[in-house]
């Protein structure tokens, strides 16, 4: 594989010194001549333009300095590295020359060594300053992609975490999220000591539901249900959620046992309105649902579980003493 070679543009007003400077660069790089200052920006502005300039300070009509000016004031040769040629000892001249922006000087008669070394240094300097660009180019735009992905990210993992805390069926908060929510609840009520109720509800007579109208019917049975009442319940701060088959689970932060009463009443009522037929149960013509519920203020003996525990109880006496009713504590 052959390698693309760096072109070098020589300038100098004297045959000898170009020449000499082309055999000893010739082997290693593509080498361009320009006997004068004008000549010199010509070939500078070529398509590519040299990759390093050696470019004599003294010379008729426009001299070194003059072409390092018009180099360094045009955007597309700005970054050409400079080497002047200088004459030997002369020390107000390199100065003069580095100060105008130049990399480096060599000075006449040339050694031959020198002119390599700095030549392959100052190529090696301006092939890692382009690569680190582009490298910087590349990493300016990998961090743009990387903020954008991050924010696609977020997006994805607010909707996977929201689609976690919801039951696949009804589409209402799932037990998941009733569980998180209830502990968080419950820790709250328990540093401010204010009430926290919690209401646990089962349709009533839903197997023979299911077993009469078949399991469709049965999930229908199911979302009109999760639906009635998580319309009902329109506090921002409580939770309605799926707790499980046909059971539901209501978190009131910051009730009592008045409008824990309030809102059991409330859901059993916007349930039988809601009438949905169910010729199979033996406490109406539609379906109903039982409620235990429990209004505590918290203390450090008690337990989230508990709770649902006492809740489950009163459900039980809620079956018990007929259904389609609310008993609490
Ligand atoms: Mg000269």
């Amino acid at each position: 594989m052959s390698e693309k070679r760096d072109a070098i543009l020589i300038v100098d007003d004297e045959r000898f010194n170009l020449t000499v400077l082309k055999d000893l660069l010739d082997p290693f790089y593509d080498i361009i001549v320009a006997k004068n200052g004008e000549q010199a920006l010509k070939r500078s502005f070529a398509n590519p333009p040299p990759e390093l300039i050696l470019l004599d300070i003294m010379m008729p009509e426009m001299d070194g300095y003059q072409v390092m000016q018009r180099l360094k004031n045009d955007a597309v040769t700005r970054d050409i590295p400079v080497i002047f040629i200088t004459a030997m000892g002369d020390a107000a001249n390199e100065e003069k020359g580095l100060s105008l922006g130049a990399v480096d000087y060599i000075t006449k008669p040339f050694s031959p060594a020198v002119v390599l070394a700095r030549v392959r240094t100052h190529l090696g300097l301006r092939h890692s300053l382009h690569n680190e660009r582009l490298l910087n180019n590349q990493l300016v735009s990998l961090n743009e992609d990387l903020a954008s992905k991050n924010s696609q990210l977020v997006e994805l993992n607010k909707r996977l975490k929201d689609l976690a805390s919801v039951d696949g069926l009804t589409g209402i908060p799932n037990r998941r999220r009733f569980d998180e929510f209830l502990l968080q609840e419950w820790k709250r009520a328990l540093r401010d000591q204010t009430p926290l109720s919690l209401i646990l509800m089962d349709i009533d007579f839903f197997k023979p539901f299911n077993d009469n109208y078949g399991h469709a019917e049965g999930d229908d049975c199911l979302k009109k249900v999760a639906q009635t009442l998580s319309a009902a319940v329109t506090r921002e701060s409580d939770l309605l959620a799926r707790y499980g088959g046909e059971e539901f689970v209501c978190v009131l932060p910051e009730t009592d046992i008045c409008g824990l009463n309030r809102v059991g009443n409330h859901l059993r009522d916007a349930i039988i309105a809601r009438n949905i037929v169910h010729a199979h149960s033996k406490v109406a013509p539609h379906v109903t649902i039982s409620m235990g519920g429990v209004a505590i203020i918290p203390d450090r003996t008690g337990s989230p579980e508990n709770l649902i525990q006492s809740a489950d109880k009163f459900l039980y006496k809620a079956k018990e003493q007929g259904r389609n009713r609310l008993i609490v504590e």
